[in-house]
This record gives C-alpha cells, sequence and structure tokens, in this order.
C-alpha cells in the first residue's frame, strides 16, 4: 500500500502546498515505493514560520499547566496508534519489528512523559545580587530531524519546545517521513492552538536551508550528520540563531584488561549492530588489549553468528537492511576501503548477503586490528561494520578513544568500576555507559567535538529552549 500524503500541516489545519513537486519514500526491505510526500518550497517555509510566530505570544504565557496537558492528550493520541507508528517505521527505516514497538515508538513517546514530570521541577527565576534571572521560552523553533530514529527526534524536539513555550516548525527527514504526519494528526486531535505546531515536508534544499535562513525563526534544532551541521552553522550564523545539532558519532566501547569479556563483547556487538548499525550512538570501536585480542575475535564471531537477516516485518529477524540503497553503497564502500587500507576481516564483507537476494542488505561485518589512522577507525559509517582495536594500556586506550573528531558515547568494561569510572571521565564524549546501562532518557544526551552543540532530553535539553534575561532592580 503507498501513503499518498499531499498536505501540509499550518497555522492548525491541513493545506495544500505551494510547492508542486512530491517526493518519493521508498520501503527499506524491496525499495517498493510506499509513500508520496509534498516537497514544499520557501513559500510554504514563510507560512509555516510566520504560523509559528502569530501564535508564540499567547502559547508561551499559556499557563504550563495548560501546555503540560495538551502535551499529554498528544501521547493519548500516539499511544492509541503504537502499532501503526512502529509497523510505518519499520517499513521506511527497516529496524526488525521485535524491538521497533518499544525502541521507534513506546520510547519517544515516553519523552513526552519525561518532560511533563520534569518541567515543574525547573525553577525559571533566580536571584543573583540585585538582579532577579528569569528564563523566557525562545520563540519559533526550526526541528530538523534525520530518519534512523525518526519519530525519537521528532518528538524530542517538538515535545522541549511545546512545553517550554515555544513554537514549531518541524521537517523531517525526506528519507522516513511519514511517522512526522502521524503525530501532525495526533497534535490536531489533541486540540494545540493553531500555529504552535507546523509540519513542512521537503529536502534539505527545497525546505530545509529556507527554514535555517529564515529570519523569523529563533533556533535551529537538528539531528543529522555532520557534514550538514556544518553546513547548517554555517547558514545559521547569517541570523545569529541558537543553535543545538546532535550529530554523528564514533564512539568507542573500551574493554579493559580485568573485564567480563563475555558480558562486553556481548553487549558492545548488540549495541554496534542496533538498528543495522544506523545509530549515532553505535560503539562502532572496540578498544581491546592486544592480550586479550584473540579471545575477543571468538566471542565476537559467536555473536554476529547470532544474526538472522530478512524481512524486517517477520518477528525472527533481528538485523533488519539498511535504509536505502544509497546507504548500502556507502557502508559497503567503506567495507572495501578498510580491506585497502589492510584492516583484517574476521566477519562479513562486502557482498549481498546470501540469505538476502533482494532489500538493501549488509552482513554483519567486523575487521580487527584496525589501527587508529585507518578511515573505518575514524569516520561514521552508519552501517553494521564493527572495527576492533588494539590497545596497549589504560593511557594508550584513552588516547584511542579520543583520536576522532567525534564525542558522542562511549562505553568502559572493567571489574572495577572506580578505574572504569577513571577511564569514562577522561572520554571526550557525552554519554559513556561504565559496564553496560540502559539509555536514560532523562539524563542529557548529546556531543563533544564535532558530534554536536548542545543537549537534548531531560532538564539540560529543556534548558536549551530559554533565553536569559536580568532585570535590574534598583
Ligand atoms: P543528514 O545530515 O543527511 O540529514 C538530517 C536532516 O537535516 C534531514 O532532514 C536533512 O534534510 C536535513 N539537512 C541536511 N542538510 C541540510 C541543510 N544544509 N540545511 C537544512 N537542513 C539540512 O543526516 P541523515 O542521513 O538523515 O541521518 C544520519 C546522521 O544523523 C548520522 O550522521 C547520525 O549520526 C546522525 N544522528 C545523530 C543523532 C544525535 O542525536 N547525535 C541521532 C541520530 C542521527
Amino acid at each position: 500500500m503507498v501513503v499518498v500524503r499531499d498536505e501540509l500541516y499550518v497555522a492548525g489545519r491541513w493545506r495544500r502546498p505551494h510547492g508542486q513537486d512530491e517526493l518519493l519514500v521508498h520501503g527499506a526491505a524491496n525499495g517498493a515505493v510506499i509513500g508520496i510526500i509534498p516537497d514544499a518550497d520557501a513559500v510554504d517555509v514563510d507560512d509555516a514560520v510566520e504560523a509559528a510566530k502569530q501564535a508564540f505570544p499567547a502559547w508561551s504565557t499559556t499557563p504550563l499547566r495548560e501546555r503540560l496537558e495538551l502535551i499529554r492528550r498528544l501521547e493519548e493520541a500516539l499511544t492509541a496508534r503504537i502499532d501503526e507508528l512502529a509497523r510505518t517505521i519499520t517499513t521506511e527505516v527497516g529496524t526488525p519489528v521485535r524491538v521497533s514497538r518499544l525502541l521507534q515508538a513506546e520510547a519517544p513517546c515516553r519523552s513526552l512523559a519525561h518532560y511533563r514530570a520534569l518541567l515543574p521541577e525547573l525553577s525559571l527565576e533566580e536571584k543573583i545580587g540585585s538582579s532577579v534571572v528569569i528564563r523566557e521560552p525562545l520563540g519559533v523553533v526550526a526541528c530538523i530531524t534525520a530518519w534512523n530514529y525518526p519519530l525519537q527526534q521528532v518528538l524530542g524536539k517538538v515535545g522541549a519546545a511545546l512545553a517550554t513555550g515555544c513554537t514549531t516548525v518541524v521537517k523531517p527527514s525526506e528519507v522516513a517521513p511519514l511517522s512526522a504526519f502521524i503525530v501532525a494528526e495526533a497534535v490536531d486531535e489533541a486540540g494545540f492552538p493553531a500555529g504552535v505546531f507546523n509540519l513542512v515536508t521537503g529536502t534539505a534544499e527545497s525546505v530545509g536551508e529556507p527554514l535555517v535562513v529564515h529570519p523569523d525563526v529563533d533556533m535551529v534544532h537538528v539531528t543529522g550528520s555532520t557534514r550538514a551541521g556544518r553546513r547548517i552553522g554555517a547558514l545559521a550564523a547569517g541570523t545569529i540563531k541558537r543553535l543545538a545539532l546532535e550529530l554523528g558519532g564514533k564512539s568507542a566501547n573500551v574493554i579493559l584488561d580485568d573485564a567480563d569479556l563475555a558480558q562486553a563483547v556481548k553487549v558492545g556487538v548488540a549495541n554496534c549492530f542496533t538498528n543495522s548499525g544506523q545509530t549515532c550512538t553505535a560503539w562502532t570501536r572496540m578498544l581491546v588489549p592486544h592480550g586479550r585480542l584473540a579471545e575477543v575475535e571468538e566471542l565476537v564471531k559467536a555473536r554476529v553468528a547470532g544474526y538472522r537477516l530478512g524481512d524486517p516485518l517477520d518477528p525472527a529477524t533481528n538485523m533488519g537492511p539498511l535504509v536505502s540503497q544509497r546507504q548500502q553503497e556507502s557502508v559497503r564502500g567503506f567495507i572495501r576501503g578498510a580491506l585497502d587500507e589492510g584492516a583484517r576481516l574476521v566477519a562479513g564483507g562486502p557482498e549481498q548477503p546470501e540469505e538476502t537476494s533482494v532489500g538493501y542488505f549488509v552482513k554483519p561485518t567486523v575487521f580487527s586490528d584496525v589501527m587508529p589512522g585507518m578511515t573505518i577507525a575514524q569516520e561514521e559509517v552508519f552501517g553494521p561494520v564493527l572495527a576492533i582495536m588494539p590497545f596497549d594500556d589504560d593511557d594508550d586506550a584513552i588516547r584511542i578513544a579520543n583520536s576522532t573528531i567525534y564525542g558522542l558515547a562511549g562505553g568502559v568494561w572493567s571489574q572495577d568500576t572506580a578505574r572504569a569510572a577513571r577511564v569514562a571521565r577522561r572520554i571526550r564524549a557525552g554519554q559513556v555507559d561504565i559496564n553496560g546501562s540502559f539509555f536514560n532518557a532523562q539524563a542529557p544526551f548529546g556531543g563533544f567535538k564535532q558530534s554536536g552543540v548542545g543537549r537534548e532530553l531531560g532538564i539540560h535539553g529543556l534548558l536549551e529552549f530559554y533565553e536569559l534575561k536580568s532585570l535590574q532592580y534598583a
């Protein structure tokens, strides 16, 4: 079935776009067209930004209780469609259905609940000497999102923006846009005032850049590649906008010599290959003491053998396809490049997996003896490719972990938690797990270095959406 969406959600109603072009959405499992969406234009962007600007004065002064009640209703409307959301994202992105309900639908909706719980705790005024320092909602926020966790990224931004009193224009990824239409329907059903949420679909060129340069957009909140982040940062500089950039990663999983190897490898491999490796925080580098390299390789091989590739809608599948042919070709290019640069192949490779003749599949692939200077150790691959890298001692491991332009996430394993924590503190990344842990959606999320600017989620994520004002008293 092809989902045809020919309207945008602007100023509280569905309307035909000014832009006359369309974009096709392809299913990850077989490349078939599964959706058609508007490719809007700069006139549509102007209209949406104007609607958000008009809605801002009333929305930003609406009592918090009323704003949070609308967010609760949004959560309710989305929760009623959880299966549809999970299935939509599985079809677009290829996340196996056995995990997509939790990862791609329930967890994103839960971030709305977290914001509702956290915001009343936030103190928006403090006295500093003769000043009262207040936080005011920032204004109109452009929310630009990637395709890998499409609902999480839209709700992570929109939930925080609306809760804090900002208004929004959302441009979802053109690769996986369909869940954003469901969000717009849920916003409508929840009864938000016109203009606080607007949905404009299109490409980076047709909608993204017009939003980023728009003089009435106060903040650009983006999840995407570091390449896009650089360009957006440069464009946003023209109007000195507030920026929050959630960008790429090349995270290190540091397994110290006294670690429980079986557990560290089990969690590490699962982390790297979740969503076919298309996860910004994926631990794509496994750092291992020289003396334990052979043991780790055997454990990794055994874990990789447990992956069953296939139709993501089949509950038996635990690794789906990549999102697109472009992504598949790009990942295979990295695998060939690693072979050319002398990395040792332990599992997988660049060929089409035997069990899947159609679909954008890539074999779960592992290299060992990867050196820090190799491309596979430096660049974000965004596919199921793990690089095992040997190190000499703790200092060497930290040096290697910090040797890329990125700093998004990481892990450290040791039987001695204090030692692991000492190493974790020296890793320049926004989120480092010690001996494995669950994702904490109330902790700040974001990157050091070229992994980004600002933080999403939790209290710290909410604080990004305010301006500070000092009222001076005589
Ligand atoms: P992408 O950079 O190609 O696109 C992301 C979004 O930005 C899309 O909506 C795109 O249309 C838009 N965009 C791109 N260039 C733009 C421009 N010049 N102006 C305005 N908008 C522009 O990324 P992608 O391929 O969709 O997603 C994968 C990337 O996202 C990976 O690098 C991944 O690490 C990153 N990511 C980061 C996080 C995080 O929280 N740090 C989370 C998920 C994904």
